[in-house]
């Protein structure tokens, strides 16, 4: 353990390991990887994501945000990269950015709402929610793998006559390589790299894979 442990340190990108909050209360990011850690939020092994890929490590955020202190100090830290912008909403994807979401609006001071999938699957804003022509809005979800439901929040605000002027995420796993149409910052950033079932090298090497994910929802439910 201690050696995953190290490996994942390791491999957070080092251009993040500043001071990433400087305001009263917020966490630095060698705090953030030591506090995934602890809760089991990342994992070292091999597992098969909710996309179906395969991949060596899994991220599970909500078992960071179950703990409201924490979601907090995230929030604030996260807001706290985009304190030179005037955002007007933030709009996260349900059901993984919403906590999130909300809190880095209660660092802002704006709104929080969220898009989630209407009875077709497509993703939507539903209960409601509106965004006034050109209000600004930032995009926040937990993790970026491939940005999907980033990409997809934007379209939906947009389509709404929002208009997403940067988005945000506490880790971004694809080491920095997605790009989104407005500036993106995530909190931490790892080379976590996933591949197609067909393809992967942890199930060519005789590995079966863990369905963490999965598991995650029969217990949730
Ligand atoms: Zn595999």
């Amino acid at each position: 353990m201690r050696a995953a442990a190290d490996r994942l340190r390791r491999e957070s990108s080092a251009n993040k390991s500043r001071v990433f909050a400087a305001g009263q209360g917020q966490m630095r990011t060698e705090d953030f990887m030591k506090l995934l850690e602890e809760v089991g939020a990342a994992r070292r092994g091999h597992f098969e994501l909710s996309s179906g890929r395969h991949s060596a490590l899994y991220i599970q955020c909500a078992l960071v945000l179950q703990y409201p202190k924490y979601a907090e100090q995230l929030g604030r830290s996260l807001a706290a990269e985009f304190h030179d912008l005037k955002i007007e909403c933030v709009a996260s994807p349900a059901l993984g950015g919403v906590i999130l979401g909300h809190e880095v609006a209660r660092a802002i001071g704006c709104r929080a709402i969220f898009v989630e999938r209407d009875a077709t699957g497509r993703m939507a804003l539903r209960r409601g929610f509106e965004l006034k022509p050109g209000e600004t809005v930032l995009a926040i979800e937990d993790v970026w793998t491939t940005g999907g439901s980033t990409f997809e929040t934007i379209r939906v605000v947009e389509e709404a006559g929002g208009r997403v002027i940067a988005v945000g995420a506490l880790i971004d796993r694809s080491g920095g390589r997605l790009e989104f149409p407005v500036r993106a910052e995530a909190l931490l950033e790892m080379n976590a790299e996933s591949y197609e079932p067909d393809d992967c090298p942890l199930c060519r090497a005789g590995d079966a894979p863990l369905r963490p994910g999965s598991r995650f929802t029969r217990t949730s439910t």
